[in-house]
């Protein structure tokens, strides 16, 4: 698809039926494709922007804190002063490599049998990275598997 064109349609986020219809199939996909992507990144920055109580103190009296290094929202609890963003306290925080550490989460739940080795090469990750995220996933496994205990 031409590049300029491309470009209209992301500003504007949404379809001009007759250019969209001139499109070959591919490209149509891909543009759909794309859309998709922007609209999955814009509402997680929403998301991400939404204001949760302190996971410190539980006070609601929070103020926007600019943005750390990969982007992310961080706040400012006006109660205990303390800094976090929507990770802190779950097992993405601290993680960089979001995308591995998530798919090494989903190898764990579904179960599958590996080692640690495996997974390192499997990744690309170091034996030490490996090491700390399994811990952190199972911590987050049982923490889950305890919430719906109590929940039943
Ligand atoms: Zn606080």
């Amino acid at each position: 698809m031409c590049f300029k064109l491309k470009l209209v349609y992301l500003q504007k986020n949404m379809i001009n039926k007759e250019k969209f219809t001139k499109l070959s199939a591919k490209e149509q996909i891909e543009f759909i494709n794309e859309l998709k992507a922007i609209n999955k990144k814009k509402r997680e920055k929403e998301k991400s922007r939404k204001i949760k109580p302190c996971p410190f103190c539980k006070s609601k009296n929070i103020s926007l804190n600019g943005h750390d290094l990969s982007d992310l929202q961080r706040f400012k609890c006006k109660q205990c002063k303390k800094t976090f963003s929507h990770r802190t306290g779950t097992p993405l925080d601290g993680i960089k490599k979001e995308k591995k550490f998530k798919q090494y989460y989903k190898i764990i739940e579904a179960g599958e049998d590996t080692t640690l080795a495996k997974i390192c090469e499997k990744l690309n990750i170091s034996m030490s990275a490996a090491f700390q995220w399994r811990h952190k996933i199972n911590n987050d496994l049982l923490k889950k598997a305890q919430k719906q205990k109590d929940n039943k």
